[in-house]
């Protein structure tokens, strides 16, 4: 059991945060963004970016090339429904996604939109972690809390 240490402050001891957030034992803040057969979405709101979608798989699997062909398809077809809405609802016109697999929670990439405030941290892969790291530190602000709330409502209607 790992403890894990939630942006609310409350602390939970799970094996892994992505099937306790995935299997509902825990609610994300902001609830779930669209949920499939295969896959949970869901917004990591320690990180205040409108439209920062993590897509997760429901089976505890570390890499992409476990996927069984009904799942890979259900992923692609989810990842790009939730980029249409971030682009149709949000106007995001960029968005950069990762995954790593040698993490302690499972299957789960990142859709993160590129925003002007961005640039100053460069372009690239390089520059996602220092904009991660501003907005958690930096943009934490009720009002900014407010905009990611309501970005998320405004995707979960428009995913219905
Ligand atoms: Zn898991």
């Amino acid at each position: 059991m790992r403890k894990i240490t939630l942006s609310n402050g409350k602390t939970v001891e799970v094996e892994c945060l992505s099937c306790a957030l995935t299997s509902g034992l825990l609610e994300p803040d902001g609830g779930v963004i669209f949920e499939t057969e295969h896959f949970h979405a869901h917004q990591d709101v320690a990180y205040p970016i409108e439209g920062l979608v993590i897509l997760a798989s429901k089976r505890h699997i570390k890499c992409l090339d476990e996927l069984t062909d009904e799942e890979r398809l259900d992923y692609i077809n989810t990842l790009t429904k939730i980029r249409k809405a971030q682009r149709e609802i949000l106007g995001i016109d960029y968005v950069y996604y990762f995954y790593n697999e040698d993490t302690t929670h499972h299957f789960h990439t990142w859709l993160v939109p590129r925003y002007k405030w961005m640039n100053e941290f460069g372009k690239s892969v390089e520059s996602v972690r220092p904009v991660l790291l501003n907005a958690r530190n930096q943009r934490n602000t009720n009002e900014n809390h407010q905009k990611v709330m309501s970005a998320i409502e405004a995707l979960k209607n428009g995913l219905i």
